[in-house]
């Protein structure tokens, strides 16, 4: 049961037919991971946190610096220098001392990831490098949670829900990406630039994405891609199929 503080905080979410008190429960009950509070982390944060997601883990090892500032909105010039996850902490607590916020101020890479995807029901990718997106996928597809993906470089990204755990027809990170590219060959944020508030339109739709996924509601990702240009400004949708012969979730090893 809600109690009085809890019906006016998320009055105006209770009263949507997707949502209500059902809705809202599921919401108090899940446990979502981030990965990455940079700057498709910060709107995504911020949102789930506003929305009552009952546990929400937050995976960086950075500190907050004067650059991070154009676009990672969950921090702020009193944080610099602090541990990104500390300051995630100290904000989401802010927005909502309801919840219970989890810091693993670690990086996450392929040795450390299914520890910490275990004890999550649903993790949500906003890393901006290659080989973390890639070990987040794979401890993701082991343990068996869906993981909502989200890429932005410059004006343009991508955003995906992967559930290749569950077979057929649900494609993997690696039917997307048959082939990793090699070291330096994808410019970082640093070298390439990103705009700020391309990023954080991003991470609003891969935060609605994550509500829906945890709510059950409305059309899964997964199986699409979602194309998003700033600049045209175009949201495109392409089918992403499960390729039969993927050696990360095809064959008999899986579905
Ligand atoms: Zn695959």
């Amino acid at each position: 049961m809600l109690d009085q503080d809890a019906i006016v905080r998320y009055a105006r979410q209770l009263v949507l037919p997707e949502i209500g008190g059902t809705g809202q429960a599921k919401l108090a009950q899940a446990r979502v991971l981030v990965v990455g509070a940079g700057g498709l982390g910060s709107p995504l944060l911020l949102y789930l946190a506003g929305a009552g997601i009952g546990r929400l883990g937050v995976v960086d090892d950075d500190r907050v610096e004067l650059s991070n500032l154009h676009r990672q909105v969950l921090h702020g010039s009193g944080t610099i220098g602090l541990a990104k996850t500390e300051s995630a902490r100290r904000r989401l607590h802010d927005v909502n001392p309801g919840i219970e916020v989890v810091a693993h101020d670690t990086r996450l890479d392929a040795g450390n990831a299914e520890a910490l995807v275990r004890g999550y029901d649903l993790v949500a990718d906003g890393s901006d490098s290659f080989a973390t997106r890639a070990a987040v996928h794979a401890a993701c597809l082991h343990v068996g949670v869906p993981l909502v993906s989200a890429a932005i470089q410059g004006v343009s990204g991508t955003l995906t829900t992967f559930k290749a755990h569950l077979g057929p027809p649900h494609p993997c990170f690696h039917c997307l990406y048959p082939a990793t590219p090699p070291a330096g060959l994808v410019p970082s944020c640093a070298e390439a630039g990103v705009l700020g508030p391309a990023v954080g339109a991003l991470g609003g739709l891969q935060a609605v994405e994550v509500m829906k996924e945890v709510l059950g509601v409305g059309e899964s990702l997964s199986g699409t891609l979602l194309l998003y240009d700033a600049l045209a400004p175009e949201l495109r949708r392409l089918a992403l199929p499960r390729v039969p012969d993927c050696p990360h979730c095809g064959g008999a090893s899986c579905g």
